[in-house]
This record gives structure tokens, C-alpha cells and sequence, in this order.
């Protein structure tokens, strides 16, 4: 007998290109069809329950459901679900990012991460009136021209298109630098210095599966920019919020020019924002000569959503983030030791509430040392862990998110799972 995600595959198939809203979603050979949530569990339309450490890639740091989150999104429903009128909402939240975020003195709502992307990147062209960004190997920014973008062959660093369909014309005024590589970002600059409008990176790429900064490189980065006067643009879309309420920028003691911040922002509604600079920001329209604009930026249920999380974050996160630091690093550590025990060549890369493993036998920092760990082991074992209730991102260049929601038995029971997963690996 089919089960129910097979023959909700079948149909969507039908009617949905590749049967999914998002490439990431997808996995051989098909993927689960989820039926609801809650807390920490989500359940698939044949009634399977699992852990999610998918968590909205990242967006659920809270976990489903938070009872004061729903609350708030309930009121506002029977207020209204869309006015394209400012809201005093809105003053409230951008307040509450502006005073998490020391480098952001205003902010523009939007919908989703891609957009505050190209928003932050039309804003540092405009700015400095120069063309070319640079960006790094591995760091994913959304599903726009400037920055699906990756490195030539070679030493090649002008930017070739990932997608069928993008631009080229575009894709080259993209620069690629190799991740905590010191010297790579200073060449590039050096030799583009009359041209380079802007600089983004992720303080911590959670696109390559986690790789960390080594110590002292965005420094050096945002030493680099101010000395060339280019503007530094942090995408902290997974870790605006998650790292810290002043998300990995307050972490580091780094203060970038433009933040982009989307996924813990509401705990899993649709909302991203952008921010920085007043100069900078100034530039919007329509004070400004910077267009952007959406029908449903700053829409009242999202902001309702954001207002709670980050409300309940800030109250919190005293308590919130060394808890989840602690049940993060214990989980890792456990793996870790998994991994060591079977004899499997393996990297753990963690911090705060990320973590991801490696089949590796190289430490991984970069582009390359990530896409050369072993992906088949990688899928074997996300297979194995499905089988045993716990969903973790089906892809290798992802992240394990915790959430607040995650309890001492999820993560034993998930550690269990790990287990016959790695040994599976093994063999
Ligand atoms: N930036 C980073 C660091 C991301 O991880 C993502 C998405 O995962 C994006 C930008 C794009 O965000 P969205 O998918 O909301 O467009």
C-alpha cells in the first residue's frame, strides 16, 4: 500500500514543479508530507511523529506552536490580516531591532530573506555609487542574480551563475572570496578597489552545512572594508536573533553597516527586515532614490508574529540562550563520541544553537573541505534517522537547528537515533 506522503507526492507532482515549493525540500525518494506540529514534534500525513530539527531551516527558535506567538497572531487576525497603511506595530518592532542591534539605527520590514538581500545590496550600489559586490564561497544569500552566484574555475574569482536564467551580466559584478581565507578577500579588494560597493557575508555560514569563522577573520574583514570604505553587509538570516538578540554581530563585537535578518525574527511567519545606517538607509524611497517596496511588507499578522517572538526572546534571554548553548554543545559532544567509538572519520562542527556533522577526515572551514565530506554517508544516515522519528535537514550544507521546545528526552531519544544512524554509516 502507497503510503499517504507518496500518493500526496503523486498528486502535488502533478501541479507542482518537482512536487515541492522550495529545491530544499525535496529528497529521494520522496519526501514527507507534513500534517501539524507542535513544540518540538511534527507530524507526517500518515500520522508518523518526529523531532524537527529542520525547524523552518533555522526559523523556529522557539519551536511550533509558542503559545504566546499564536496569542498574538489570533488578536491580530480578528483585527485585520492586511491594511498597506502603517501600523503602530511596526514602530514597535523596528524599536525593539534597532535597540537589539547597535548598528542599525532604522530598519525596513519585508517578506522574506531574498529580499532583504537585494535590498541591502541595492542600497551599499547606491551608496557608494560603485557596481561590484563580493561575496563569499559557500555563503547563501536567496535566490536572486547578484548573489546565486559561484566562483569561476580556478583562481577565476568573477562570479559565474548558478541558475539557468541568470544573468550573466549580473553574475559578473560578483565577486567570490574563499571563507576564512585571510589573504583571498584582501586580493580581491586590493585589485577591484576603485569598484567594490559592498561586502556581504554570513557571520556564520549555516549554508555549507555550519562552518565557523575562524578567530579574528570577520575582523579582519571589517577592518578591510573601513579602510577601503566599502560597505559591510552581515546576512544574518539565520543567525539574526538565533545566536543572540543581537544575533552573531553582538557575538563578535562587530558592527557591520547593513544587517539583513529574516528566520527567528517571528519564530516562523513570513517577515525579514533590513537595516543599518541612517545614511545608508536614508536612501529609500520614497525619501530616497533606493526603490523597494512589497504589498505585504510589514504586513500586521508577520509583525504581530515578530512583535511576541522578539518580546519573549528578550525576556528570556538570559535563561534561553546558554540553554540551548548547553543542550547544543552536549548533543554534539554525544555524536562526537558516537562517531569517534565506530572507528567513522567525522567532523562535528557546533555553536550556540547549530550543529552539523561531517564525514570527513579534514577539518571543515570552506567551500571545498565541505563538499568534499562524504554527501552518500550523509543521506544514508538522514535516512536512518527518518526511520527513527527524528527530521533533521535531508541536505549535508544544512544545519541541525535546536529550538527552545527541544526537552532532555527529545534530545536522549535523538541521540538513540543517532546512533543506529552512525552505525548504518559504518557499514
Ligand atoms: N540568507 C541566508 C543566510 C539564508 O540562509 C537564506 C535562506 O535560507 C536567505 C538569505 C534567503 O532567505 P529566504 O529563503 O527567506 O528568501
Amino acid at each position: 500500500m502507497l503510503s499517504k506522503s507518496k500518493k500526496l507526492f503523486n498528486d502535488a507532482k502533478m501541479v507542482i514543479p518537482s512536487g515541492v515549493n522550495s529545491p530544499v525540500r525535496y529528497f529521494d525518494p520522496h519526501p514527507f508530507f507534513v500534517k501539524k506540529s507542535d513544540k518540538s514534534h511534527i507530524w507526517d500525513a500518515d500520522n508518523k511523529r518526529l523531532i524537527d530539527f529542520c525547524n523552518g531551516y533555522g526559523a523556529l527558535l522557539l519551536g511550533h506552536g509558542r503559545k504566546e506567538i499564536i496569542s498574538s497572531v489570533s488578536k491580530q487576525l480578528k483585527l485585520g490580516t492586511l491594511f498597506c497603511a502603517p501600523t503602530e506595530n511596526e514602530t514597535k518592532l523596528s524599536e525593539l531591532i534597532v535597540k537589539s542591534y547597535p548598528s542599525i539605527d532604522k530598519v525596513r520590514l519585508v517578506n522574506t530573506g531574498s529580499e532583504a538581500t537585494m535590498t541591502a545590496i541595492r542600497l551599499a550600489r547606491a551608496f557608494t555609487k560603485k557596481s561590484k559586490i563580493i561575496k563569499f564561497e559557500g555563503c547563501y544569500h536567496g535566490a536572486h542574480d547578484s548573489v546565486l552566484v559561484k566562483a569561476g574555475s580556478g583562481s577565476a574569482h568573477s562570479g559565474i551563475s548558478v541558475s539557468e536564467g541568470g544573468l550573466k551580466e549580473v553574475s559578473r559584478q560578483t565577486l567570490v572570496a574563499q571563507y576564512n581565507n585571510f589573504g583571498d578577500i584582501e586580493e580581491i579588494i586590493k585589485k577591484n578597489d576603485n569598484d567594490v560597493a559592498g561586502v556581504i557575508i554570513e557571520p556564520i555560514l549555516a549554508n555549507m552545512g555550519l562552518i565557523l569563522p575562524e578567530k579574528n577573520f570577520l575582523k579582519h574583514i571589517r577592518r578591510l572594508t573601513k579602510q577601503h570604505n566599502i560597505p559591510l553587509i552581515f546576512d544574518e538570516v539565520v543567525t539574526g536573533f538565533r545566536i543572540s538578540t543581537g544575533g552573531a554581530q553582538k557575538h563578535f563585537g562587530i558592527r557591520p553597516d547593513i544587517t539583513t535578518m529574516a528566520k527567528a525574527l517571528s519564530n516562523g511567519f513570513g517577515i525579514a527586515a533590513v537595516g543599518g545606517k541612517k545614511q545608508i538607509m536614508d536612501q529609500l524611497s520614497p525619501g530616497g532614490r533606493v526603490y523597494q517596496a512589497s504589498t505585504f511588507a510589514g504586513n500586521p499578522v508577520a509583525v504581530s508574529a515578530a512583535l511576541a517572538s522578539v518580546k519573549i526572546l528578550d525576556r528570556a534571554k538570559n535563561r534561553l540562550y546558554p540553554k540551548l548553548e548547553r543542550h547544543c554543545a552536549q548533543l554534539s559532544r554525544a555524536i562526537d563520541d558516537l562517531a569517534t567509538d565506530l572507528g567513522i572519520s567525522h567532523q562535528v562542527n557546533f555553536t550556540s544553537s547549530m550543529m552539523q556533522i561531517f564525514f570527513s577526515d579534514r577539518p571543515v572551514t570552506n567551500y571545498e573541505t565541505s563538499v568534499n565530506a562524504d554527501a552518500k554517508r550523509f543521506k544514508k544516515m538522514f535516512s536512518v534517522l527518518l526511520k527513527n522519528g527524528v527530521f533533521i535537514a535531508p541536505s549535508q550544507f544544512e544545519v541541525v537547528f535546536l529550538s527552545d521546545a527541544h526537552t532532555s528526552s527529545d534530545l536522549s531519544k535523538t541521540l538513540d537515533a543517532y546512533r543506529l544512524a552512525l552505525k548504518a554509516v559504518k557499514n
